[in-house]
């Protein structure tokens, strides 16, 4: 029986420029921010690391918060409950009730931004809230030993099944995310997010209401933490429109959604397209 174990190589770069010397070195090691994601989806008894291992969370520069007064600007490795406890003040009040729904304090201690939205194999909570608040994330590539050649991907545009395909010579540095009085909003979470569950949905919806009109809306779903249902159609018809939506109104717009809901069955099952439609129609009636 071959039980033999070799443990890794870890290492922990300060900086950006030593990461990029490291990730130079060793073009397959495998990038950890939190561990949360990489240690849960462990399926045998021994732990199992490949050969290489960088962690993140040292270097210097993907730990910063910092704020202007049009955006935030989340460094990769800030844990979710230390954006929770520091930016609460400036952050959009739907990020902070998604942030207070993810798992427990101990996880979010660890847990990092960059680390839920580069996920390869799922969309996590934060990636649909972030893509509705218009975040953007920069990511740089190593080239020529540096990690210099700068990359910036709104969130939102990965609809469907655009993940954020990040290969082994990228690293998430920060995501911005602009600060929006957002008047009016609405998440729910239903069943197993992240799951093949059918079921499993997230819907995220935010409006800018001023004196009872309309100035922006988007609305977007995350269907079995793979696909993300956003369409603009929706958000330019109710745009100059009173809030609550006129009664006379509501039948258009209901059939403005359900014509925006045109995707594969397996996506779009009777079940999401029906709840849907019923919390995107009770938050327009107010
Ligand atoms: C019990 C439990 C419940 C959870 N519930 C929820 C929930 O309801 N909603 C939710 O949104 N999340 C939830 N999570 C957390 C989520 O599933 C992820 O596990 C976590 O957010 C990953 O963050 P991390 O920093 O630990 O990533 P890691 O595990 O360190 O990394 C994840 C992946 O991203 C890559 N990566 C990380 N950082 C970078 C970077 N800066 N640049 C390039 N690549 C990078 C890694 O190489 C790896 O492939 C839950 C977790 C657990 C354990």
């Amino acid at each position: 029986m071959n039980d033999k174990y070799i443990a890794p190589e870890m290492l922990s770069p300060n900086n950006l420029s030593q990461l990029a010397q490291m990730m130079d070195r060793r073009p397959k090691a495998l990038l950890i921010a939190g561990g949360v994601h990489v240690l849960t989806r462990q399926d045998s008894e021994l732990f199992l690391l490949p050969p290489e291992v960088i962690f993140l969370k040292q270097v210097s520069e993907l730990s910063r918060l910092t704020r202007n007064d049009r955006m935030l600007e989340i460094g990769a490795c800030v844990t979710l409950q230390r954006l929770f406890e520091q930016a609460q003040d400036y952050l959009p009040a739907i990020v902070i009730y998604a942030l207070r729904n993810i798992a427990n304090v101990a996880i979010r201690n660890q847990a990092t931004i960059g680390g839920s939205l580069a996920i390869s194999s799922y969309r996590s909570d934060l990636f649909l809230v972030f893509a509705i608040l218009g975040a953007k994330v920069e990511i740089r590539s190593l080239k020529d030993g540096k990690l210099k050649k700068v990359k910036r991907v709104a969130l939102i545009r990965l609809v469907r099944e655009g993940f954020l395909i990040l290969d082994s010579q990228d690293v998430i540095v920060n995501i911005r995310l602009p600060i929006s009085d957002w008047t009016n909003w609405q998440f729910l979470k239903l069943h197993r997010p992240f799951s093949t569950d059918k079921r499993s949905l997230v819907i995220v919806i935010v409006a800018r209401v001023e004196k009872d009109i309309i100035h922006s809306f988007h609305m977007g779903t995350l269907v079995q933490g793979r696909y993300l249902v956003y369409d603009y159609t929706l958000d330019a018809q109710l745009i100059g429109r009173r809030y609550p939506i006129l009664q006379k109104d509501m039948l258009f717009f209901q059939n403005l959604l359900e014509e925006s809901l045109d995707h594969e069955e397996y996506v779009m099952t009777d079940y999401v397209r029906y709840t849907l439609i019923s919390v995107a129609m009770k938050f327009l009636r107010g």
